[in-house]
C-alpha cells in the first residue's frame, strides 16, 4: 500500500538503489558533466542538462506526491509553464481561466500569442467550456483555487468535459501543493507547480515542476526540456528536496493560522470581504472539501477604501509587504500593482481585483503574534480613520 502523503514528502517508496555511503540527506551532485567508464558506456549520467542525480531524486519525490509517473524540475514556475506551451503549435487555441497568476497571463498574452496561439478566458469555476470549444482547441488551463480571487473549479467535472472533446486538462496546483490536492487523480493530464512557493517553502530558491501520468506527454516534455535547457540546478534541487520534507507540517500549521486570521478579519468593520475557501460561506467550500484534503493558507480580503488597503501595507512589521507566497513567513501583497500589475486594468477589475484588495500568504509563525500584529495595525487604522473624519474627512 502506498504510504501517506506526509511520509512521501520525506521518503520515497523505492530508494534509488545507490548507497551514497549511507547519507540520510541526498547528496548534491554539483557537476555539469559525467565521465564515461569506456567507449559506448555510461554511468547513466552524461550531462546535467539531461540528467543529474540530485535533480532526479527531487523529480521522483514530486512525481510520487502527485501520483504521477514523471516530474520535470525546472528553474522556475514560469520556466515550467513556458515549456508546457511547447506542447502547442501556431494555430492552436486554449481555454484558460480568467483569474490566473499574473505571470501566466503575461506569458499567454505577450509571448504565446506572438507565436500564433490564441486564448479564450472564462471563469472556469462557473462557466461551461462547451460553447467555447473551437475546431483548433487543444487544452484547458486552470488554477484552483485561483489567484487571487480563490474561485474553485470542479477538477473531475472539468477533466470529464475536456476528455469528451479530446482536450488536455492542465492544472496549476501551486496554491494547495500536492499535500492538499492531487489533480492527476481527478483526471487532469498535466500538473504545474511553482516550486518556489510551498514545495520549497522558505523563500530562498526558485523552482518549477511539470508532472504527468502519461508516457506520451512525458516523452514530448523531456525532449523540449533537454533541448531548451531551463533545468533546475543541483544545489537548488537539494534546497527544494529539503523544503519538501517539512511540507506536511508547514501546510497544516499555515492552514490553521489562515483560518484564525480569516475569522478575525471577518470581525473588522473596515474589512468588507474575506475570501478564504476554509470559511463555510465561501462558494467553493463544499466542493473543495470533496476534491482536496485542505483549504490552504492563501486568503484575499477587501477593505473599505484604497487608502485603508495602502495604510495596512505601510503599517505591517512582522507581516512583510512582499510578493510571492507559500513560505514560512507571512507575506501580504497588493495584487493591483504587484502580482497582477501586467493584467490590463479592465480585466483586473472585472475579476474583482480592486484597488482595495489585499492578498495574504499566511506563514507558520505563532498565530498569537500574527493576530497581535493585526490588532495593532487595525487599531492604528481605525484611529487614523476617526481622526481623518474629525479633521473634515481629509485623506492622510
Ligand atoms: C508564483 C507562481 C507561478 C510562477 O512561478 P515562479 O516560480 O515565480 O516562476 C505560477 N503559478 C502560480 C499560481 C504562482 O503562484
Amino acid at each position: 500500500m502506498a504510504r501517506e502523503i506526509g511520509t512521501r514528502c520525506i521518503h520515497l517508496d523505492e530508494e534509488d538503489g545507490k548507497n551514497h555511503y549511507g547519507a540520510v540527506s541526498y547528496p548534491i551532485y554539483q557537476t555539469a558533466t559525467f565521465a564515461h567508464p569506456g567507449v559506448g558506456q555510461s554511468t547513466g549520467y552524461d550531462y546535467s542538462r539531461v540528467q543529474n542525480p540530485t535533480r532526479e531524486q527531487l523529480e521522483k519525490v514530486v512525481a510520487s506526491m502527485e501520483n504521477g509517473t514523471d516530474a520535470l524540475a525546472l528553474s522556475s514556475g514560469m520556466a515550467a509553464i513556458a515549456l508546457m506551451m511547447e506542447l502547442f503549435s501556431p494555430g492552436d487555441h486554449l481555454i484558460v481561466d480568467a483569474d490566473l497568476y499574473g505571470g501566466s497571463i503575461r506569458l499567454f498574452e505577450q509571448i504565446s500569442k506572438k507565436n500564433g496561439i490564441s486564448f479564450t478566458s472564462i471563469d472556469c469555476c462557473c462557466e461551461e467550456i462547451e460553447s467555447r470549444i473551437r475546431e483548433n482547441t487543444k487544452a484547458v488551463y486552470i488554477e484552483t483555487p485561483t489567484n487571487p480571487m480563490m474561485h474553485v473549479t470542479d477538477i473531475a467535472k472539468m477533466a470529464a468535459a475536456a476528455k469528451r472533446h479530446g482536450l488536455l486538462l492542465i492544472v496549476d496546483n501551486t496554491f494547495l501543493s500536492p499535500y492538499f490536492q492531487n489533480p492527476l487523480d481527478l483526471g487532469a493530464d498535466l500538473v504545474v507547480h511553482s516550486g518556489t512557493k510551498y514545495l520549497g517553502g522558505h523563500n530562498d530558491a526558485l523552482a518549477g515542476f511539470l508532472v504527468t501520468n502519461q508516457a506520451e506527454i512525458s516523452e514530448r516534455l523531456r525532449f523540449f526540456y533537454k533541448t531548451t535547457g531551463a533545468v533546475l540546478a543541483p544545489f537548488d534541487s537539494w534546497l527544494i528536496l529539503r523544503g519538501i520534507k517539512t511540507l506536511g507540517v508547514r501546510m497544516e500549521r499555515a492552514q490553521e493560522n489562515a483560518m484564525a486570521i480569516a475569522e478575525w478579519l471577518k470581525g473588522q468593520k473596515i474589512v468588507t470581504d474575506v475570501i478564504y475557501p476554509g470559511l463555510p460561506e465561501h462558494p467553493g467550500h463544499a466542493l473543495m472539501k470533496r476534491q482536496a484534503r485542505g483549504f490552504g493558507a492563501m486568503l484575499t480580503f477587501r477593505l473599505a477604501s484604497k487608502e485603508a488597503a495602502l495604510a495596512v501595507l505601510g503599517k505591517v512589521r512582522l507581516i512583510q509587504y512582499a510578493e510571492s507566497l507559500g513560505g514560512v513567513e507571512t507575506l501580504i501583497t497588493y495584487p493591483a500593482t504587484q502580482t497582477h500589475a501586467d493584467v490590463p486594468k479592465d480585466v483586473r477589475e472585472k475579476n474583482g481585483i480592486t484597488e482595495s484588495t489585499l492578498r495574504m500568504s499566511v506563514g507558520i509563525e505563532d498565530k498569537r503574534d500574527l493576530l497581535a500584529e493585526l490588532e495593532r495595525v487595525f487599531c492604528e487604522l481605525n484611529s487614523d480613520t476617526e481622526k481623518g473624519t474629525k479633521d473634515g474627512g481629509e485623506k492622510s
